[in-house]
């Protein structure tokens, strides 16, 4: 059993009906790593393995007390923030971040679902980057998000380095720019990881396969090996890994026949 004082883990982020991406992924990941998780839900989604059906946005200031609450009991050791839907929500994070004493915090800048449902308003997108961004210790974009938030293409590694970068001139303390969207790379999938120290590259053979819910458990297990003692880039490298193996145990619950993660 955890003692008091015992650092957690806290997502602020979507819930998925479906069980396999947001909070449900976010708390899974924290359970397989054997660190408490606590949980702030910004928005509802009714979700299953064939996509995105509806999405309710709680009022910010419920989202703020669920964020205080967390805050007035337990010691948290880092923040994971995926699905912010709107720019109320945003504001209302960015507003509870500055109120308490600083947190690691690890953005999924999560915008558009791989179904195509829209998980962020284009409105959003600015408060997104002005007033998350440079609170962010690291910021674990893919290349669409990293494009978006950028403005530009980004179609090979030579982008992929300069647009690292560029995100950490935006005020992010350091970026993991996930390649696995790189259409050059058939066998591989390259991982930048980059802070002011310089930049770090992580290839993993490319599985046959993809599933629902990685980029929510990737940012997911990052914050939890930071809660664990890992530095940054420590933590980004066994976040990989732990994806990776979650996505070879990967299984098909739903009609939809969209794998999520075993989280092992
Ligand atoms: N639903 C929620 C609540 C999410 O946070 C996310 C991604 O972050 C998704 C759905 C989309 O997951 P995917 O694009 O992996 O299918």
């Amino acid at each position: 059993m955890q003692e008091p004082g015992t650092v957690c883990a806290l997502a602020i982020a979507g819930s998925d009906s479906g069980g396999g991406a947001g909070i449900q992924a976010d708390l899974k990941t924290f359970a397989a790593h054997r660190v408490h998780g606590l949980s702030a839900i910004a928005a509802l989604t009714a979700q299953h393995t064939r996509g995105v059906v509806a999405v309710h946005v709680p009022p910010a200031g419920f989202l703020r007390a669920q964020i205080d609450a967390c805050f007035d009991d337990f010691a948290i050791g880092a923040i994971k923030l995926g699905m912010l839907a709107n720019v109320e929500t945003v504001a209302a994070v960015a507003d509870a971040l500055e109120a308490h004493a600083p947190v690691p915090v690890v953005l999924d800048p999560v915008m558009v679902a791989t179904s195509g449902a829209r998980l962020l308003e284009d409105a959003a997108l600015d408060a997104l980057r002005r007033r998350l961004l440079p609170r962010a210790s690291l910021l674990t974009p893919n290349l669409p998000e990293a494009e978006l938030l950028l403005g530009r293409r980004i179609r090979d590694r030579a982008a992929m380095r300069a647009a690292c970068g560029a995100l950490l001139a935006c005020g992010a303390g350091a970026v993991l720019l996930k390649g696995g969207h790189l259409e050059e790379e058939a066998d591989t999938v390259l991982d930048l990881y980059a802070d002011a120290d310089g930049m770090h590259e992580m290839t993993h053979p490319r599985l046959p396969r993809s599933a629902h819910g990685t980029g929510c458990t990737l940012a997911s297990a990052v914050a939890a090996q930071l809660c664990l003692g890992r530095s940054r880039r420590e933590a980004c490298v066994a976040a990989t890994g732990y994806v990776h193996r979650a996505l070879a145990g990967g299984y098909a619950p739903g009609r939809g026949g969209v794998l999520v993660l075993d989280h092992i």
